[in-house]
């Protein structure tokens, strides 16, 4: 049983209704939340000083073992193909010495210090990199299960069926250790909705796990694809537990062919990840939402063969999604911060997670007075705890053990 004696208060935050407030932490635990002034005065505590106490960011699409954050500036390599940049990733990889132990290290320090403490990483498996990027990950997670919960989707990021020996690969990769099975463009890449998708779902039927499917197809096509996915997941039972990340074509398609599509996400409890990209469609969040459908957020690549940009912040994630889905009213801009907290939270299964007593004691304290304002101005120098243990003080990641 964890001990219920207080080892640590954060004094003096601001809750997000506003009420100045004392956390009570008991080792990993929030003990209480009274009101500021009313902890007790006999153990350690950390000065909030009127800042607002969030819970961690919960990062919902992420890839560790991509990054090549650690290395000099490496330039994009032209390509504007899902296949090119698949390409283009291939030829890099082959070239790049420093570790993924190394450069998905240097990444998990960074979100960590910005406030994330539960993340879900894609892991590429394809027949030339094999399991080894999983195993990478895995080391990672051990490394660092102090500062983030690690969730590990097997991603066949270079097809399946058009790469023989993937399938079985991605059976291997759950027995070792991932938590879910990721699929890619099944028509797009695979050409082959039918034989992409019998691949993935069979393997989380047999290991009971879940899915996470890239889908860039476009259009109606990419519709039927989400239709087809829902179909799935309802006839194997697997609703709740299957995620599709991007789904641009919800934001290119008529209105008969989006209500259709959202009626059948929203009936397989499927979930909809978005970063909030470029100039491609985006789906339209509050019309999702509206229609029953979940839309989480992740930061997806960052500083890697797909893109040059990102820095794993999920508080500006958020902000460049307000920017793009139009959010300026207060309950759209904390919804945005919702799409980075408790959405993820809850698509990941993030056990004990939350501001309130009995929850884990992963919090960040933010220079803003209400969470509108904490995505407007996505304050630096954040203030980070992760099971009851000061992470980052004021931006800066405090050593470790
Ligand atoms: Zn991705």
């Amino acid at each position: 049983m964890p001990s219920l004696q207080p080892t640590l208060v954060v004094a003096g935050a601001r809750a997000v209704d506003g009420d100045p407030v004392d956390i009570v932490i008991a080792g990993e635990t929030i003990a209480a939340i009274v009101p500021a002034g009313e902890a007790p005065a006999d153990c350690d505590r950390i000065d909030a000083a009127g800042r607002l106490a969030t819970p961690s960011f919960v990062e919902g699409h992420i890839h560790l073992d991509k990054t090549l954050l650690g290395l000099p500036f490496i330039p994009h390599i032209p390509g504007d193909t899902v296949a090119l940049r698949i390409q283009a990733e291939k030829e890099l990889r082959r070239t790049v010495a420093l570790p993924v132990e190394e450069r998905g290290g240097r990444l998990i320090e960074q979100i960590t210090a910005f406030g994330t403490g539960s993340l879900r990483s894609h892991v590429d498996i394809d027949t030339e990199v094999g399991l080894k990027g999983l195993h990478s990950v895995l080391r990672l997670k051990e490394r660092y299960w102090d500062l983030v919960d690690i969730q590990i989707v097997a991603f066949p990021q270079s097809g399946i069926m058009v790469d023989p020996g993937v399938a079985d690969l991605l059976d291997a990769a759950i027995r070792e250790g991932a938590d879910l099975v990721g699929g890619l463009d099944p028509a797009g890449i695979d050409q082959d909705v039918t034989g992409h998708l019998d691949a993935i779902f069979a393997v989380a039927v047999k290991h009971g796990v879940g899915v996470d499917i890239h889908l860039h197809d476009s259009g109606p096509l990419g519709a039927f694809e989400l239709r087809q996915i829902a179909a799935r997941t309802r006839a194997l039972g697997l609703e709740g537990k299957v995620a599709v990340s991007h789904a641009f074509a919800l934001g290119q398609i008529d209105d008969f062919e989006f209500f259709r599509t959202a009626e059948a996400l929203a009936g397989a409890k499927i979930a909809i990840m978005t970063n909030g990209p470029g100039p491609v469609a985006m789906p339209p969040v509050k019309r999702l939402q509206a229609a029953g459908v979940t839309v989480f957020a992740g930061s997806d690549n960052i500083r890697d063969a797909w893109s040059p940009y990102g820095d794993g912040d999920l508080l500006r994630r958020a902000q460049i999604i307000g920017y793009r889905q139009e959010f300026l009213a207060d309950p759209d801009l904390a919804h945005a911060f919702a799409m980075v907290t408790d959405i993820p939270a809850a698509v990941l299964g993030v056990a004990h997670y939350g501001l309130a007593p009995g929850n884990r004691a992963d919090i960040v304290l933010l220079d803003a007075t209400s969470l509108p304002e904490a995505v407007a101005s996505a304050p630096r120098g954040r203030t980070v705890l992760k099971r009851g243990r000061l992470v980052a003080l004021e931006g800066t990641l405090s050593p470790r053990d």
